[in-house]
């Protein structure tokens, strides 16, 4: 059972191109520079999970013709990585209640921004519903046989979870991480981590400390997500890395 992964966005909160923005990589022709924000969707046999659900989700789930959806894995509350989990309607419609698997003060979270998901009396007809699985610290759950790992980190003080499924390993919005935590991502194959942009950022890896993360951790493969315009050109910073180290680019497809 391979996995499937598919970026269906690589940008950091705003999107690439920024609304109004005149920048150079904004103005970008390269499909490479447009970037969505962050989800992944990870496939194997026939079951479709993404991590995290953020506001382009409903394209991302159109250009990628998915039909359906077994689960929503959150990394953390922020709106990026959340705010479109209403557009899981019409897999809601077609399937049931949508598993959510996330930490239990990310559920907290969006019980408050999307009561109307959550709430059990004086339902909306036709808001979806989830099922609710809390993930947590040190504890591996089973998804459609496979074993999933949560890998804890800091987004500057914020405890954000990253997902290790077999050789795989996907972390966004990571600032620091314990030694005891890096230890669980040995052995990946592909690893997946956020790099903001070339300067530093209070909650984010920059270039620099995220191709150190890597190596630390020494997967065979490196790609790179949540970017920023201020990053530069796709094409010239693919250019700069270290040979096992790549930018992930929306619409990209690797198997692991
Ligand atoms: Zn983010």
């Amino acid at each position: 059972m391979a996995l499937k992964i598919t970026f269906l966005g690589t940008g950091t909160s705003q999107g690439v191109p920024v609304i109004g923005s005149n920048h150079p990589v904004c103005l970008s022709d390269d499909p490479k520079d447009k970037r969505l924000r962050v989800s992944v969707l990870v496939s194997w046999d026939s079951h479709n999970f993404v991590i995290d659900c953020g506001p382009d989700f409903r394209q991302q789930m159109l250009t990628h013709r998915i039909t359906t959806l077994d689960g929503v894995l959150f990394t953390h509350e922020h709106s990026d990585h959340t705010a479109g989990i209403d557009d899981i309607r019409p897999f809601f419609f077609k399937q049931g209640d949508i598993p959510i698997y996330a930490h239990k003060r990310v559920v907290k979270a969006l019980k408050k921004r999307f009561g109307y998901i959550f709430n059990e009396k004086d339902r909306y007809p036709g808001a979806p519903a989830v099922e609710i699985n809390y993930v947590k610290k040190g504890v591996d759950f089973h998804l459609a046989g496979k074993m999933i790992t949560p890998v804890r980190a800091l987004h500057n003080r914020l405890k954000v979870f990253g997902y290790r499924i077999d050789d795989f390993a996907y972390l966004t919005d990571v600032k620091s991480i314990k030694e005891k935590e890096l230890e669980k991502l040995k052995g990946t194959k592909i690893l997946v981590v956020n790099a903001l942009r070339t300067e530093s950022h209070h909650s984010h890896f920059n270039l620099e400390e995220a191709i150190h993360f890597v190596s630390q951790v020494k997967p065979e493969k490196a790609y790179f997500t949540h970017i920023s315009h201020l990053m530069g050109f796709h094409a010239e910073v693919e250019k700069s890395l270290p040979e096992n180290i790549h930018l992930a680019y929306d619409n990209l497809i690797l198997e692991v």
